[in-house]
């Protein structure tokens, strides 16, 4: 089944990319924000709600069925049984709550936000009239660059299936599990238990979801841990047929057998990783514009886990990873040495990105009071190492920013390298060519920006902002056959255009 929802997804972007126009949006859980935020029903939103409805009446089904990171993970876990590494458990109790906080930020904020505190804080703000948006053109907008995407597969497949385990990104980072998993609670369908039962755990031992299935059929006659996705493979792997899944009752008030297991933190040990988890979470969320929620979930789970190793390498006595020991009776292994400078990497690159993210917030600070000078000096040091900063990489947010500090100041020149710079960065982009445009129109001679214009247009004939922009400018600069020309051509190649066809009427008059 999750084999074929890879292959229903594949499907749906192949025929948008080879048939282009339109196609259905995005069949996502996160697009059902889009319906919290601006009462937009999308294909996402009644995904979403279809999801949450048959949760509570099935069960946890979705995340074993239908999920494709559900897949990733477990395919990385096969793969990485293949190699002989068997990743384990990280059991702690409070990033188990990352999921619904992320789940409640997600869906459920923007309303309170709406209903609580915009009547105080943003009188003006009204309520978005309900509409429908079920088909795209622009199918990849919400989705990260592809380029992106191979490190967040990286991130929330191996990296988090090796050191939280099997369902890793499931139980700490996704905030999806973080509704089905009280829906699960409250839902009459579940793994069930005859009278067969020999207590020999090979259902436990099937179930990659970390249920103590055969502790909880024997506590409670059923599963009733929320973390159990409905997969059935302890059913397969029950060699008494003593399982089977049916109506059964709802597990409230029941305790789950997990819980009874030992952690591998203390309580205090608890807070320092909640501390570092949520610094790392907030320093890699957006970093450079560019990582997205959900990755810097799995990044900052992936880097708490790891400083945490560090940490066990200078206070315990005995350190292992899965069955490589790093430390024994007080004295660091080769590969010990190594985890720790790589723990100390890791804290080092958890600490450069927030700071970059900090002196991106001063200079916006600093820019929003008027203190230009200090907003420049702030952003500067934020951009890339090779610029005089601090990171790894430029941020077109804080370019476009400094390239209107510069412009108004009237550098044009610096204004146009961090704008061409901003180009480089997100690639083919209308809205960052226009800007760029805008200022060449400033400084550049008339051949410059010509070429510019002419060039661009000759491979985005549908860019209608750029034609505008052109056609505008060539009437400014007293060239009005020229601009009538261009708008000959630019409303033939974009016939649906209005503001292209009033522009043509008003070159007229
Ligand atoms: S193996 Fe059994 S307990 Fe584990 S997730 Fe699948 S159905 Fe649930
Ligand atoms: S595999 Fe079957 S017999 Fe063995 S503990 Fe689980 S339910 Fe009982």
């Amino acid at each position: 089944m999750l084999i074929l929802v890879q292959v229903l997804i594949l499907l749906h972007v192949g025929l948008w990319v080879l048939l282009g126009g339109e196609t259905i949006t995005p069949i996502e859980p996160s697009e059902g924000m889009e319906f919290v935020k601006n009462g937009v029903i999308n294909a996402g939103t009644i995904f979403f709600a279809l999801a949450l409805i048959s949760t509570w009446i099935f069960g946890r089904w979705f995340c074993g069925w239908g999920c494709h990171i559900v897949f990733l993970q477990d395919w990385c876990y096969a793969l990485l049984r293949k190699f002989g590494i068997r990743p384990k458990p990280f059991r702690v109790r409070l990033l188990a709550w990352v999921p619904l906080a992320l789940g409640l930020y997600m869906f459920v904020w923007p309303l309170f936000y709406r209903i609580a505190l915009a009547p105080w804080l943003q009188p003006n703000l009204r309520w978005p009239t309900i509409t429908t948006d079920l088909t795209t053109s622009n199918f990849w907008e919400s989705f990260v660059t592809p380029l992106m995407a191979i490190p967040f597969l990286f991130i929330c497949g191996f990296a988090t299936v090796y050191v939280l385990g099997a369902k890793g990104f499931c139980t700490y980072g996704c905030p999806y599990g973080g509704f089905f998993a009280p829906l699960d609670r409250v839902s009459p369908m579940r793994v069930q238990v005859n009278d067969n039962c020999a207590q020999c755990g090979k259902c436990t031992a099937a179930c990659t979801s970390n249920v103590r299935v055969h502790e909880e059929v024997h506590l409670h006659k059923m599963v009733v841990d929320s973390g159990c996705m409905k997969t059935m493979d302890c059913i397969d792997a029950c060699p008494n047929q003593a399982l089977s899944v049916g109506f059964t009752g709802i597990a409230t008030g029941k305790k789950i057998a997990r819980k009874t297991q030992k952690y591998d933190v203390s309580i205090a040990g608890e807070f320092g990783i909640a501390a570092v988890f949520l610094i790392g979470f907030f320093s890699f969320r957006g970093l450079y514009a560019s990582i997205p929620m959900l990755m810097a979930v799995g990044m900052s789970l992936v880097s708490t886990w790891i400083i945490w190793k560090g940490v066990q390498l200078f206070k315990e006595q005995n350190v292992s990873v899965h069955r490589h020991q790093l430390k024994f009776h007080g004295k660091l292994k080769p590969l010990g040495k190594l985890a720790l400078l790589f723990s100390f990497l890791t804290l080092f690159f958890v600490m450069q990105s927030g700071a970059v993210q900090l002196l991106g917030f001063a200079g916006d600070s600093a820019a929003k009071n008027g203190d230009v000078q200090r907003a420049l000096s702030y952003y500067k040091l934020s951009g890339p190492m090779i610029d005089g900063g601090i990171g790894f990489s430029s941020n077109p947010n804080v370019d476009l920013a400094m390239s209107k500090i510069h412009e108004a100041r009237g550098d044009l020149q610096e204004g146009e390298r961090l704008l061409r710079r901003l180009n480089n960065f997100v690639g083919e982009d209308q809205r960052a060519t226009m800007l760029l445009g805008q200022n060449l129109q400033l400084h550049r001679d008339p051949q410059f920006v010509q070429e510019f214009y002419l060039e661009t247009l000759k491979v985005n004939t549908h860019w209608t902002l750029i034609w505008e922009d052109y056609i505008a400018w060539l009437r400014r600069e007293g060239r009005r056959d020229d601009a009538i020309d261009a708008s000959f051509t630019a409303n033939s190649t974009n016939p649906n255009a209005p503001r292209l066809q009033i522009q043509w009427e008003l070159l007229h008059q």
